[in-house]
């Protein structure tokens, strides 16, 4: 399957996306920021990121679906007027021929279900809000799923240094992979420059490194410190938001991400791990769920089948899971 115009425009739309969110970061005032009836934040640029996206992405392929974080429900309230006038402005100083009605109905092409009748994408405009907030890290995810495969993801992450040999150098830095064809890794600055990724070479999981989120509600912490214990290593997780952290394991910057459960009930969301699962498995990595099944696309909006996340290197995978079974 060619998938190299899909790619072509999944880049450019994450790369004017990056550009917006950089932009908003920068200069956030609290009357930027909403909170959801689910109490979790949203910000101008997570609605200005996915109108610019998906504007882009159905332009091109205006018969595909598209399962988004975000819809425009709290923008028609009157109270939110402002919200909105302000992302209209993101939005038309990266995408000049949108306004206000076609944003709004823009958003909305990012309720599609999902599962398997058809090819859709999937967006976390900004993943990990929290982040983004703090002035930290957090990530564009886009990616493509086919009967309920992933076959193609992007993942921009404006605030990762782009050589982690180096973390005080150059920010920002966009991965991407096609099923199959391996995976790649860029500068936001310079797009053409393009460079192979691949995992860390660590076999022996006490010398692993790891990494968690941020947010003690989205990952038990206190399940990590038992996991990494029983492993024999001693270094402290690198605590990251968003899917910057498959990004780091892609890149061998860290051997093992560890999403542990904190509440049951809770459904990890597909655009919470889509782009960076295909970027990983094609960086030579492998994800499961912390039963060591592998991670669902195919069951509508959510991983319902499955229970956590366990994101690693190849090479050490078999004994995390061992330990993470060990400290259920
Ligand atoms: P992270 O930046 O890795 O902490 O992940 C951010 C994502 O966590 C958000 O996009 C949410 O969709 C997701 N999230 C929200 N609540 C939970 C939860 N209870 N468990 C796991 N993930 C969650
Ligand atoms: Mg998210």
């Amino acid at each position: 399957m060619n998938l190299e115009s899909e790619l072509s425009i999944a880049r450019s739309a994450v790369e004017k996306a990056c550009q917006l969110c950089a932009a908003a970061q920068k200069g956030l005032v609290p009357q930027e920021k909403h909170d959801k009836a689910d109490k979790s934040p949203v910000t101008v640029a997570d609605y200005g990121a996915q109108a610019v996206i998906f504007d882009a992405i159905f332009k091109q392929f205006p018969n595909d679906k598209a399962v988004g974080e975000e819809d425009s429900g709290d923008l028609n309230k009157p109270e939110n007027k402002a919200l909105l006038q302000k992302i209209v402005e993101y939005v038309v100083s990266v995408t000049p021929d949108l306004d206000e009605s076609k944003i709004l109905s823009i958003i909305d092409r990012g309720n599609y279900e999902g599962g398997t009748a058809e090819r859709f994408w999937t967006l976390d405009p900004i993943d990990g809000t929290k982040g983004f907030l703090r002035g930290e890290q957090y990530a564009v995810a886009l990616a493509l799923i086919e009967n309920g495969e992933v076959i193609l993801g992007v993942l921009g992450c404006p605030n990762l240094p782009v050589n982690p040999e180096n973390p005080d150098g150059e920010k920002g830095c966009i991965q991407y992979a096609i099923k199959g064809k391996g995976a790649f890794q860029y500068a936001l600055s310079s797009p053409s420059n393009v460079t192979n990724i691949s995992t860390d070479d660590v076999a022996d999981p006490a010398l692993a490194s790891f990494c968690e989120s941020v947010e003690s509600g989205h990952t038990s912490h206190d399940r990590s410190s038992v996991i990494t214990k029983q492993l024999g290593t001693t270094a402290t997780p690198v605590r990251i938001d968003s899917q910057c952290k498959y990004a780091a394991v892609a890149r061998g910057q860290a051997s093992i991400y560890l999403r542990l459960p904190t509440r049951p009930g809770y459904q990890e969301k597909i655009w919470d791990h889509a782009a960076g699962h295909i970027i990983l498995q094609e960086a030579g990595g492998k994800i499961s769920d912390t039963n060591g099944a592998p991670l669902d696309f195919s069951q509508g909006r959510t991983l319902c089948n499955n229970l956590g996340v366990v994101a690693t290197s190849a090479k050490v995978h078999d004994a995390t899971i061992k330990a993470v079974i060990a400290s259920a």
